[in-house]
């Protein structure tokens, strides 16, 4: 028997395996539920007991961009929000809930971060990990930096680019349940030969074992590539129109992709249902990637006049990433583990990014937030609000950007990004209002997700 046809005999079979599974599955469910609803009128469907928490608010902000109240309740079923309510109230059905005091708090959405790389954190030490640490082991420092994330308010992250299959792991196993950390939404890479998606820094050896099958060459075999990183499960494609900074090459940090390959990559991304989130700096990568049809900008260094009129026109995100430009800069001159061809970029980008945002936000370019983690220290995501806002953003807006604008870019806004009925109880609450002083978000006093509570100060 030829491979295609030991593969179809195979899902054939399985195909049999699983109906068979799934219909054994269905006949106990179905018996549990009858046992359960005869004996137990107030458990769900699921057989699990509601659990029902009451929060009290001092001050609340159940929608970024709108006015926060003073004196509200929360009431949160099974991990949802079921009640807003004015005034400190135990509504009826609510008299054997946990009450959770935040009267002197201020309350708000779990903040979203949509630029992280859980899976690794730059440093002096960096090329030698990567030599040494089993893949097992470098994915328990993931965990570890996820739930350091989690425990920074942090409800929400998007991995835009880590070993795709340990990054898809992660996010499964936290979805289950298994493991606590933030709800990972997932890229797969697509990057072109030499260019930022690609390795560098190494000795050819190792650059030919650790080239994989994301890197690809002229539109078909990038379609390909596509397709291929959706099969093994991202969420979206994340891409690099132009060089990068860590990369080590003197390759600059100009437009890199082709249009052709542009193009393919967006629409064979988009027909499977899959966002695109393009790194580019220079203004060419960046105008190039929003005439292909992405759906967010990360980093943006360069976004000069042409750049701002395609983001408006495509209603595209820019993902700032200050925090990257600030690390990389202060790294560049104050150690000596960078090679010259990443300080010189890193001594660059780092002193333009942030006017550059600033003039971007005020010209109107929707901002979702997003700190490149992982270039920075994890659980410091909090410190690119800080300089969102140094940079001329409204605190509502820098709020705006981590709860609405990032659950929109996510297309998760039915269930994320606000606290209003129906939505996930992602909650985070702070010992002041950060729309008085940004700088309270650097220090979270509760953290709950999906109902959870992970964090009380
Ligand atoms: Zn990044």
């Amino acid at each position: 028997m030829n491979r295609p046809r030991i593969l179809a005999h195979l899902s054939a079979r399985t195909a049999v395996f699983t109906s068979a599974l799934l219909s054994s599955a269905l006949l106990t469910t179905t018996l549990l539920t009858t046992a359960l609803l005869t004996t137990a009128p107030f458990t769900h469907a699921q057989g699990a007991p509601a659990q029902t928490l009451v929060i009290h608010a001092g001050e609340l902000l159940a929608t970024p961009g709108k006015k926060p109240e003073k004196e509200q309740t929360l009431v949160v079923v099974d991990g949802r929000i079921s009640q807003v309510l004015d005034g400190y109230q135990q509504p009826a059905g609510t008299a054997d809930a946990r009450v959770i005091d935040l009267k002197d708090r201020f309350v708000m959405p779990g903040l979203m971060d949509m630029h992280v790389h859980l899976q690794g954190e730059l440093g002096p030490n960096g090329d030698s990990e990567d030599l040494k640490f089993s893949d097992e082991l470098l994915q328990m420092r993931s965990l570890m930096f996820a739930l350091r994330t989690l425990n920074a308010g942090f409800t929400t992250v998007r991995d835009a680019g880590s070993k795709s299959q340990e990054m898809y792991a992660l996010r499964d196993a936290i979805n289950r349940g298994w493991i606590d950390g933030p709800r990972i939404i997932a890229a797969g890479g697509v990057g072109i030969t030499g260019g930022h998606n690609d390795v560098s820094g190494m000795k050819h050896e190792l650059l030919e074992l650790y080239t994989d099958k994301s890197i690809c060459d002229g539109p078909y075999d990038c379609r390909r590539a596509t397709r291929d990183a959706i099969k093994y499960g991202a969420d979206l494609i994340k891409i690099t129109s132009t060089g990068g900074v860590l990369t080590d090459r003197d390759t600059g940090t100009g437009q890199q992709m082709e249009m052709d390959e542009l193009d393919e990559v967006v629409r064979a991304a988009h027909r499977m249902g899959r966002k695109v989130a393009s790194h580019a700096h220079q203004e060419d990568g960046i105008v190039a990637a929003l005439k292909a049809g992405v759906d967010s900008i990360e980093h943006g260094t360069y976004t000069g006049p042409e750049a701002i009129k395609l983001f408006k026109s495509s209603g595209a995100y820019l993902v700032p990433t200050l925090l990257a430009g600030d690390t990389v800069k202060t790294m560049a001159e104050t150690s000596d583990f960078l090679s010259p061809a990443i300080k010189e970029k890193a001594i660059r980008v780092g002193n333009d990014m942030k006017d550059n945002f600033g003039r971007a936000y005020k010209a109107g370019v929707k901002v979702a937030y997003g700190t490149d983690s992982g270039v920075s220290a994890h659980g410091d995501n909090a410190k690119e609000a800080v300089l969102m806002k140094q940079a001329g953003m409204s605190a509502m807006d820098v709020l705006v950007s981590a709860t609405v604008s990032a659950a929109d870019l996510i297309d998760m806004s039915d269930s994320l990004g606000t606290l209003e009925v129906g939505k996930q109880a992602d909650i985070v609450a702070y010992s002041a209002s950060p729309l008085d002083n940004i700088e309270e978000l650097l220090d979270v006093d509760f953290v709950m997700k999906g109902g959870k509570v992970f964090k009380q100060k």
